[in-house]
């Protein structure tokens, strides 16, 4: 029999992909029910999804920070079985943090965070008693690594890691695994909606030189990043179709190097001098090579190396 997929957010990006490419699989392997907060948004998916729609794909609303929503959702669905449960629905925050307001901020950990932790708690009960499930988090870079100006949306990934790092070593003895997706950069309307309200902002909040360095530095290379290394959506509808991966999934391999950094020096100075550098010297959030800042992440370990030695 099919297995059973619920994916939230799927009007858009990386849902949409996800839910069509699992939709679309070839061997037939997965029936998906597509979640939404806002059915009126459906179009999209619904085109993109073709032949598959009401076969092996199914539009439902879910809004994560809804229980009720959620419920309801899972509810409707024979013997509320779900073998796969994909967390995909996210929301983003650029920009410095005194032109955040706290409710900003929340509304980001209700979603990002929260949102993880509402359909897990809906969904781990069935599947311990089943023994047998996987919970998918697309969770991304900055749930390992923080990057400057992501402060709040880093804290909501960094907190999904710290949740799902926790609780897999207790699901995997009832036979259900936790899965972290952990994208670089993926061109998709995530990054315009973060520009839109960058735009928006209030920099008054702030002294002219942090807003300088927000808007000419950061939100410049930002955009040059996205064009340039950016992945595709479909990029990791791809990886999240590989059968049973490891607990961590980084889908761009640029980014390994710099994820790796507070690993290899503990005391954090590697990671912190690599990062200032990056952004105040070479003055490139990473794009316009990678040479440098290999190079110097390369003479920064060297030393750290000889010191542990
Ligand atoms: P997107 O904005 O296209 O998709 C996010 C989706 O989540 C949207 O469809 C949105 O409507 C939905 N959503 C927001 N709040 C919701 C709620 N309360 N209930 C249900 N759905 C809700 O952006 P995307 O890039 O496809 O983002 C998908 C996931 O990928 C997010 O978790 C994001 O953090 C993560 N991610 C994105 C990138 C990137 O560069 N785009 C990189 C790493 C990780």
């Amino acid at each position: 029999a099919p297995k059973t997929v619920l994916v939230t957010g799927c009007s858009s990006g990386i849902g949409l992909a996800l839910a069509v490419r699992l939709a679309q699989d070839k061997q037939r392997r997965f029936r998906v029910i597509a979640t939404m907060r806002n059915l009126a948004k459906k179009e999209a998916l619904e085109a993109a999804a073709g032949p598959a729609l009401h076969r092996t794909l199914e539009i439902k609303q879910l809004d994560v920070c809804d229980e009720k929503s959620i419920r309801a959702c899972v509810n409707s669905l024979p013997n509320r079985h779900i073998d796969i449960l994909i967390n995909n629905a996210g929301v983003g925050l650029i920009g410095p943090i005194e032109c955040q307001s706290i409710e900003e901020m929340k509304a980001v950990m209700e979603t990002n965070f929260f949102g993880v932790v509402r359909m897990i708690k809906e969904v781990l009960p069935d599947m311990k008693r089943r023994r047998s499930g996987h919970i998918v988090v697309i969770s991304s870079v900055m749930g390992l690594q923080g990057i400057v100006f992501n402060d709040i949306y880093t804290a909501s990934k960094f907190a999904v890691e710290g949740f799902c790092e926790s609780l897999i070593i207790q699901t995997l003895k009832f036979n259900v695994f936790v899965i972290m997706i952990e994208p670089g950069p993926v061109v998709t309307e995530f990054e315009m909606k973060a520009y839109e309200d960058a735009e928006k902002a209030d920099y008054s909040q702030t002294d002219p030189e942090t807003a300088d360095i927000f808007t000419n530095l950061y939100l410049k290379n930002s955009k040059a990043i996205f064009s340039s290394l950016g992945q595709t959506p479909e990029d990791i509808a791809e990886v999240n179709s590989i059968p049973q991966p490891a607990f961590r999934h980084q889908t761009n391999a640029v980014y390994t190097p710099m994820m790796a950094l507070k690993h290899a020096d503990p005391t954090g100075a590697l990671m912190t001098d690599t990062f200032y550098k990056m952004v105040f010297k070479y003055e490139t959030l990473l794009h316009v090579s990678l040479k440098p800042i290999a190079a110097h992440a390369w003479h920064a370990v060297s030393p750290v190396r000889t010191h542990y030695q």
